[in-house]
């Protein structure tokens, strides 16, 4: 029978077999928890024809039930010491592809069309390394591959962040830039005791469902997150003040200018500004 990977006794059973010692500079906090698991799994809505991305699979415990649900797993993993484990694991499995490497450096449109159909929606589905979760979204969203959802496990700070509204003490350039891609929600709030080894922080699972294409429309995207970055990065400021302190190169009074043609308030922060008027600030920045 199949062995229940989610087990600590198992995990025990496999690590002195293999004499693999946990990387904590590579966030392994595996998953021991079969409900966690079921929710990851249910919150991605996994049909039969999906075709999955997993980042960073450990020891295979969440890739086995994608495997379970999905018509194709691809997962990513850094960790050498991993593959022998993961290819044992998961050898039951046909539709499990591992691939080796780093997430971040992979040419994550080239994989899809080496591994996938075109046919079939393509999820991505993980419990992700904490070290490294903002650039691992960002590089999802930015590099605009054909995935319509992103599910994964993060720190609830971050998660948190990621599903802020306007005006909170949450909100930030990473609030603005997951929903000019995406709608977010959080699936499920998890403690600790679910991971081996515990996590210093408490973590959700957090759904992220792509947009066709962005829910604003700009003329020029990078110009759009230049802005944003340029607003936050002096938070206590005025939006005025820290528009046209930062590297815009724009002067105060055209700022002005250009805010009151928004119709929106010189005297306000960047910590209440919704996407739409950052986006109308672009364009009419572009209009000049
Ligand atoms: N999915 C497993 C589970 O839930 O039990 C493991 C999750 S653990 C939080 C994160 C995994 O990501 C580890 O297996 C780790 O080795 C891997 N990892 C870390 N950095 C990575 C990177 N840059 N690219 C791919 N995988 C990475």
């Amino acid at each position: 029978s199949e062995k229940k990977l989610y087990s600590p006794k198992v995990i025990k059973e496999i690590i002195d077999e293999y004499g693999f010692a946990f990387s904590k500079s590579l966030g392994q906090n595996f998953l021991i928890d079969k409900n966690i698991i079921d929710k990851i799994c249910d919150g991605a809505e996994i049909k039969e024809s999906d075709q999955i991305i997993e980042i960073g699979p450990g020891i295979g415990t969440l890739t086995q039930e994608l495997c379970k649900r999905a018509r194709k797993v691809v997962a990513i993993e850094i960790d050498k010491n991993l593959y022998p484990i993961l290819n044992n694991n998961l050898s039951s499995y046909d539709n499990f592809y591992l691939v080796e490497g780093d997430v971040l450096k992979i040419d994550l449109n080239a994989l899809i069309s080496d591994y996938f159909d075109d046919d079939g929606e393509i999820k991505v589905v993980a419990n992700l390394p904490y070290y490294i979760t903002t650039p691992i979204i960002m590089k999802l969203l930015e590099e605009k591959i054909r995935i319509s959802k992103i599910v994964v496990m993060v720190q609830k700070e971050v998660a948190l962040r990621m599903t802020a509204k306007p005006g909170s003490k949450d909100y930030g350039a990473l609030s603005i830039a997951v929903r000019y891609y995406s709608n977010p929600r959080i699936i499920v709030n998890v403690p600790k005791n679910v991971f081996m080894p515990r996590p210093n922080v408490d973590s959700s699972v957090i759904m992220l469902d792509i947009y066709e294409k962005p829910i604003v429309e700009v003329k020029d995207e990078k110009l759009l997150f230049k802005i944003i970055k340029a607003a936050f990065s002096k938070r206590r400021k005025t939006l005025v003040n820290a528009l046209s302190l930062g590297a815009l190169g724009i002067a105060k009074e055209d700022i002005i200018s250009i805010l009151n043609e928004c119709n929106i308030d010189v005297k306000t922060r960047a910590e209440n500004l919704s996407l739409d008027e950052f986006a109308k600030i672009t364009n009419t920045i572009l209009s000049k």
